[in-house]
């Protein structure tokens, strides 16, 4: 490691992979970043996971892009083709003036030609929040709609409109790290051991003084070593599993008639709703016998204080939106909401997912959460913007976007950050939409699956080559500051975006992150008493009250940022998964991340440690299922869905119940979401990426 001394610089900085947020402090040598340590930040206290202390050389990979690309006209079809260390065989440099008045030029044509909708944005949850600010005003102001949108619509859409609809905002309630007051926390739907290490870390502490942790997923993940109680409930079996248990609660009288009297509405109908669902009657359809559904409820329900976290298990489902309501619905009953040690927190996925959906990268939101269709905030931002109103209707999602390209309206893409060529679901549906754009703008650090359908490429920097601000899953915010330069002649993705902007005809003037951070605060509430200055020197949680106030861990405790202050009881119904297995595809699907591999492995694959650690695309089954199927741990197996077919290594793992496999979507050669449902839930718009009917076969019997 050494010491400072062997060190040029160190700089401050944010960790780019997970929603934790962990502040680090990178070590520089020779303009190259050499060592990561820890620093005492508010979500990481000096810890880091395997990624963040490792997994931080990609961005000095030989692959980066260093020069902008534009596509030669000799180049052969549009296609998953290009090799990201030799791209000369489909692309030639070019000077950024070229390259940005070619990639606006495709853009403004197409508009002018066949109207503003012809082109669309995906922005992205990597970069910051200015970033994400600029990218959305980019596509409102010069094309004048909303068809905006990135990650979020694959991870927490449903979770985030379940909370506006119920408690009036889309955030947490209350920092993971609230788990230190807490008696009881549930997790459901989640892995953070692998997912979000370091929130782990909190939640086995929560457990180690006491705490007693419920542990529901159908997978056995990583915390069941610390839970209290071990749910393995059928997938997709998520609200029987959570309806039975709330009707215990009212069956048993546990409820906090006060709190729901004075806090929120709907509850009649809740509690009648709640009556079809006795845990005798949903044991049968969610696995889990009825005398563990009781004991759950009673040890949620007398908790002093108790919280509920959730990941992408429960969110990404066609009824994600309806298990999330009925995760609000269990803490509004038992009044475990607004005070220390209790809340709802989705824990976020990337590391800017919050900011950038904060930021209004939302085909239906603005910042902060305002609606398109409401005239005076249009009025309001236009004004800010010194521009003419852009259209009130809600825009389209990530998966719509990809509809309306082969419907043959979208004609143009400006994708900055994202890789839906492999983290959409049904991706070779959208790899064909991409070959089909008349002109796509990729901006990346590296030559993605998505960058290979690309007309112009324009080359990024990286999280810890940049200035800017982020915020984490617990609602703070915190600055990013570069410690070395972008390599060759790659820049700062909020500039490039400006100087895209000038050339569609903006009259965009910012020349600092700073200038950019107090525009949105003019319209962001939720940026009220932060400012640049002071995110230069200490962290801020918001809402913060006043100019000194580090920031709320917990909100609610006075009322619901809703009509009269109350929250919402939404009842919600078993709604079963779009396809379900039969004599063709036999077993379940699901699909996620691991420890060492973030998303779609664009950066963690390039990382030397993190690569060495888990080299190779596999699938988890269990062991007796491997058995059945005649093959050995590490034989090729193949996955067929209606969708398509991988092969695949096989891995044995207990943990993965006897009718499931798990894929990770981190490995090109075996893209999992060749295989996704694209069928959505249809408030969050987001994908069943955790439940697919799919045939397993030895690889050699084919
Ligand atoms: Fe980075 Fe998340 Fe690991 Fe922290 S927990 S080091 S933010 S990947």
């Amino acid at each position: 490691v050494g010491d400072s001394a062997d060190f040029d610089s160190e700089t401050q900085s944010i960790c780019p992979f997970c929603g934790v947020g962990c502040q680090v402090s990178l070590k520089v040598k020779d303009g190259r970043v050499k060592y990561v340590e820890g620093l005492n930040g508010p979500a990481n206290e000096g810890r880091l996971c395997v990624k963040g202390r490792f997994g931080f050389d990609y961005i000095h990979h030989p692959h980066r892009l260093t020069r902008p690309l534009i596509r030669r006209e000799d180049a052969p079809p549009k296609g998953l083709n290009v090799d990201p260390g030799n791209v000369s065989t489909h692309f030639r440099e070019a000077t950024w003036d070229e390259a940005l008045d070619f990639a606006a030029h495709g853009m403004t044509r197409l508009a002018q030609a066949h109207g503003g909708k012809t082109v669309a944005g995906f922005g992205s949850a990597k970069c910051t929040n200015e970033e994400a600010y600029l990218f959305q005003k980019l596509i409102r102001e010069g094309f004048g709609h909303n068809n905006v949108d990135h990650c979020t619509r694959l991870c927490h859409a449903s979770s985030v409109s379940a909370l506006i609809e119920n408690v009036g905002s889309g955030a947490v309630t209350a920092t993971f790290n609230e788990i230190e007051n807490a008696d009881v926390a549930i997790v459901i739907g989640a892995n953070p051991v692998e997912n979000h290490p370091v929130a782990a870390t909190y939640f086995k502490q929560f457990t180690k003084r006491g705490g007693k942790l419920i542990v529901m997923d159908p997978r056995g993940v990583g915390l069941r070593r610390f839970a209290s109680h071990m749910l393995q409930f059928r997938p997709g079996a998520d609200v029987s599993m959570l309806n039975a248990i709330m009707a215990t609660i009212v069956e048993e009288n546990l409820y906090d008639q006060q709190y729901i009297e004075a806090f929120t509405e709907n509850w009649e109908a809740e509690k009648a709703h709640l009556a079809d669902f006795s845990p005798e009657k949903m044991a049968p359809i969610c696995g889990i016998e009825a005398e563990v559904l009781r004991d759950v409820a009673r040890t949620f329900a007398g908790a002093r204080s108790a919280m509920i976290f959730w990941g992408m298990g429960v969110s990404q489902h066609v009824h994600g939106t309806d298990n999330s309501r009925c995760l609000i619905s269990l803490a509004l009953m038992t009044g475990q909401i607004g005070r220390p040690g209790t809340g709802l927190h989705p824990l976020r996925g990337q590391n800017n997912v919050q900011g950038a959906s904060d930021a209004g990268l939302i085909p239906m939101f603005l910042p902060d959460y305002q609606s398109v269709s409401d005239d005076n905030v249009r009025k309001a931002f236009t004004d800010v913007w010194g521009s003419g109103d852009f259209s009130n209707e809600k825009g389209l999602t990530v998966t719509e976007i990809v509809d309306d390209i082969h419907a043959g309206n979208t004609r143009a893409m400006y994708i900055q950050g994202e890789n839906p060529a492999m983290s959409d679901p049904d991706v070779d549906h959208a790899r064909e939409a991409f070959a089909r754009l008349e002109h796509l703008v990729v901006q990346d650090i590296f030559l993605t699956e998505t960058a290979n359908f690309a007309d112009v490429i324009l080359p990024a920097s990286a999280l810890y080559e940049k200035s800017g601000t982020v915020s984490n899953t617990n609602r703070q915010v915190q600055m990013v500051r570069p410690a070395v330069a972008p390599p060759g002649d790659a820049r700062q993705d909020w500039a490039v975006t400006v100087d895209l902007a000038r050339r569609i005809g903006l009259n965009w003037t910012y020349t600092h992150p700073r200038e950019i951070f107090a525009e949105m605060a003019l319209n962001m509430k939720s940026l009220d008493n932060i400012t640049w200055e002071r995110l230069e020197v200490e962290t801020v949680t918001y809402p913060s009250l006043s100019p000194t106030d580090p920031g709320q861990a917990v909100v609610f405790g006075d009322g619901f940022p809703r009509s009269r202050g109350r929250a919402r009881f939404t009842p919600a119904s078993i709604i079963a998964p779009n396809e379900a297995p039969d004599a063709d595809y036999p077993m379940i699907l699901t699909t996620g991340r691991q420890l060492e591999h973030w998303h779609t492995g664009s950066m963690t694959r390039r990382s030397a440690v993190l690569d060495a650690v888990e080299p190779e695309a596999n699938a988890s089954l269990h062991p007796a299922t491997l058995r059945d199927l005649g093959v050995e741990p590490g034989a090729m197996l193949r996955l067929t869905t209606r969708r398509g077919s991988i092969e695949i290594m096989a891995r044995a793992d207990r943990a993965v119940s006897p009718d499931m496999v798990f894929v990770p979507f981190a490995y090109v050669e075996a893209a999992a979401n060749i295989l996704t449902n694209p069928a959505v839930d249809p408030y969050g718009k987001i994908p069943e990426f955790k439940f697919a009917a799919v045939k397993v076969e030895p690889a050699t019997a084919i």
